[in-house]
């Protein structure tokens, strides 16, 4: 729509920058259009005054001093100084860095400036210490007030974004209201433009971190957009009809499963046998703990689809989790003759290969990460679309594998062949109450699977202050188990442990060669290598990053210790300890905290002691949300929500939702209001 294209179009059509800065611009607001630039908001502020007597630490000092001298140190280890006047005062401005050639440039005696930057009071008078404001006195106004502060990206200055947001403010014109007047008057909302422009010029503090009107307006925008999108999504689907797919027993009554399915997995199949009996495409959520057995369900589902003629893809978060379930599925239908591959973002090498392969249905059974849905992968004809850890998804990444399949089944001209509108199978531990579901994924059926298999161990879950860790390691030196390690970051921080320290120090206490490192940064083979060495035993310790948090089945580990256990929600803490007790073995959790831990994170740790129960736990968690300590927010399932992070703001998502039904869907309105919010998708390739 024409009125709202120049949100659409490169900042360079309305300010002059560098190819450098446009590439920094990109890395620190997801793009270079102008909306991308709109919709990076402020994180902090900053405030200058002009007030010599009243001002404090955290201020800037701003003022129009005329140069009077200036005092080259004899030594380089003393500051430069240029005195000032600034009326009948007399300051110094300050230089540690500094070339007295660029010195004599910048403040020519007599020259009167404006100046601006962090200030103090000293026995010699006030100092104003490289200041980040020298400019000509008459832009002193501009440099007296609040300052929006942006989050940056190494290389890019405030200075430089503030100026180039300012800039497109004075360029663009104003942006047309896409939200009907009556609507905006019956739900108290302000205008788009008003909300935007009040976002980037906070007040205060309180605009920053509150609710204000601006950011509520913006909030609920994206989460209509997101309704709108599912709403699209499930309209194409129920526009469509899905090829009618019945067990034959082909492939599935040759299967050979080391154990008896479960009373709930074996119904869990049959509300998936009769979705995909139907011309109606299934959309399915199958719910289960941490351990209960969705992976042999989504296995037996895709088997069923394969064994009618159609390829079947598993789509998961993270390549370690695709790795895994790779060989399990390979293990599992050794004797079957079906053809399964798996594809990673960043094993490239066999790609055009398997474009080729999944094209002609060689491939009958895909397992891979994000990178499946990359738009030159099409299939020959797909059938089920199996979502595994589904949380980890966002709308968008359903829907382009929805379109996928349309493209490749109702456009073509072999839409009989094809396997139409693919049914849809998510599976995900991390339970949501059904009203959220509906917001977050549409209108969907679920499946639960309640019971666990039979074996599954019991875990005992402790907690330990880190002062007690020389202890604890020894203990666990001593003990015949394998164990997980997990620490919340790669690299040293000055607030977390990572994953390298504290390996360097658990080497001293366990022989080195039983103790090895895992994280995301490696690369596949690397990863895949520690993996299978851990599941042979020949690593006795696994000190790793939350990559391992979901999915990863190794029955032989039993130990599970969690460092900054108080830093993490309660959904992921269970997934975390659903690692382990999954052998014969008697099963551990060790909650190992540091000081201080707040109240919510104590009442968290005290929770996971009492309860191995998931679905209890997550909905303690929706409970405890909103305490701003949480690492990890991935696990609430609303990670493509940019504005309007859910836990704060339910009734703002019923807001969305009545909204959304009084809005004309195929409107061009509509469709401005979504592509305001498209970029919004968290790449997955990003966790652990
Ligand atoms: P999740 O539901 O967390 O994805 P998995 O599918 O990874 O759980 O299953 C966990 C483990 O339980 C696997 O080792 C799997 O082989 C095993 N398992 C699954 N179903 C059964 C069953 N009916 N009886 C015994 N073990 C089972
Ligand atoms: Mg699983």
């Amino acid at each position: 729509m024409k009125a709202y294209d120049f949100l659409f179009s490169p900042v360079t059509d309305f300010v002059k920058i560098s190819d450098y800065t446009i590439k920094l611009i990109k890395k620190c607001c997801g793009g270079c259009r102008v909306i991308d630039l709109l919709l990076h908001f402020p994180s902090s502020i900053q405030n200058r005054t002009a007030d010599v007597d009243n001002f404090s630490d955290k201020d800037k000092l701003t003022l129009v001093v005329q140069v009077l001298r200036h005092m080259a140190p004899m030594g380089r280890s003393q500051p430069y100084k240029v005195i000032v006047a600034a009326g009948t005062l007399e300051l110094q401005i300050i230089f540690f860095n500094y070339n007295v050639h660029y010195m004599r440039k910048v403040f020519p005696i007599g020259e009167t400036l404006c100046v601006s930057g962090n200030a103090q009071r000293t026995i010699g008078g006030i100092q104003i210490v490289h200041p980040d404001i020298v400019t000509q006195a008459s832009y002193a106004k501009y440099h007296v007030g609040i300052e929006a502060i942006y989050p940056l990206t190494a290389g890019l200055s405030n200075k430089t974004l503030s100026y180039i947001i300012a800039t497109i403010f004075k360029s663009i014109p104003e942006i047309p209201e896409y939200i009907p007047e009556d609507l905006l008057n019956e739900y108290k909302l302000i205008k788009f433009s008003e909300a935007i422009w009040a976002v980037h010029h906070p007040k205060s503090m309180a605009d920053i971190i509150s609710m204000t009107d601006a950011r509520k307006r913006i909030a609920i925008d994206e989460l209509l957009a997101n309704q709108i999108r599912l709403r699209q999504i499930r309209e194409t689907i129920n526009e469509h009809k899905s090829k009618i797919i019945r067990e034959n027993g082909q492939l599935t009554g040759r299967l050979k499963l080391p154990f008896q399915l479960t009373v709930d997995q074996v119904s869990c199949l049959n509300d998936i046998k009769k979705d995909l009996a139907s011309t109606k495409p299934m959309n399915r959520l199958v719910q289960g703990d941490v351990g209960a057995g969705k992976t042999v369900v989504a296995f037996i589902s895709m088997l069923m689809v394969i064994e009618n003629g159609f390829q079947a893809v598993l789509l998961v978060p993270t390549e370690i989790l695709a790795m895994q379930h790779y060989s399990t599925l390979k293990n599992l239908s050794e004797n079957l003759g079906i053809n399964i591959d798996i594809m990673l973002g960043s094993n490239r090498r066999k790609r055009s290969l398997q474009i080729e392969d999944l094209k002609n249905s060689n491939i009958q059974l895909l397992v891979g990460t994000h990178a499946i849905l990359e738009d030159n992968i099409e299939f020959a004809n797909l059938g089920l679309v199996v979502i595994d850890e589904q949380h980890r998804f966002g709308v968008l990444q359903r829907a382009k594998l929805i379109r996928k399949c349309q493209n490749n089944g109702i456009n073509s001209t072999q839409k009989t062949e094809s396997g139409g509108v693919p049914n849809v199978l998510a599976m995900s531990a991390t339970p949501i109450p059904r009203t959220l579901l509906l917001g977050c994924y549409g209108d969907l059926d679920v499946s639960t699977i309640k019971t666990k298999p039979a074996r599954r161990k019991h875990i005992e879950t402790m907690t330990f202050s880190v002062s007690k860790i020389d202890e604890l390691a020894t203990k666990l030196q001593k003990l015949d188990s394998q164990i997980y390690w997990v620490c919340p970051v790669i690299e040293e921080s000055e607030t977390l442990m990572d994953v390298t320290t504290r390996c360097e120090y658990l080497n001293n206490i366990f022989s080195a060669p039983e103790v090895s490192i895992l994280h995301g940064k490696m690369k596949p083979q690397e990863k895949n290598s520690i993996i299978t060495d851990f599941k042979n035993k020949k690593i006795k310790l696994l000190v790793s990053t939350t990559v391992i948090e979901v999915g990863i089945d190794i029955p032989n580990a039993n130990i599970m210790v969690i460092e900054h256990a108080e830093r993490f929600g309660l959904a992921q803490l269970h997934q975390l300890r659903g690692r382990v007790g999954r052998g014969t073995d008697a099963a551990y959790c060790i909650l190992l905290y540091h000081n201080p831990v707040s109240k919510i994170g104590a009442r968290r740790l005290q929770l996971m002691r009492e309860t191995n129960d998931g679905f209890l736990l997550s909905e303690e968690d929706l409970k405890l949300r909103g305490a701003g300590d949480i690492l990890g927010k991935e696990q609430s399932g609303f990670n493509s929500l940019r504005f309007s992070e859910f836990a704060d703001n339910y009734s703002l998502l019923t807001v969305a939702e009545k909204i959304v039904s009084s809005l004309d869907l195929k409107s061009d309105n509509t469709a401005v209001l979504c592509d305001i919010f498209s970029r919004i998708e968290n790449d997955t390739s990003v966790f652990g």
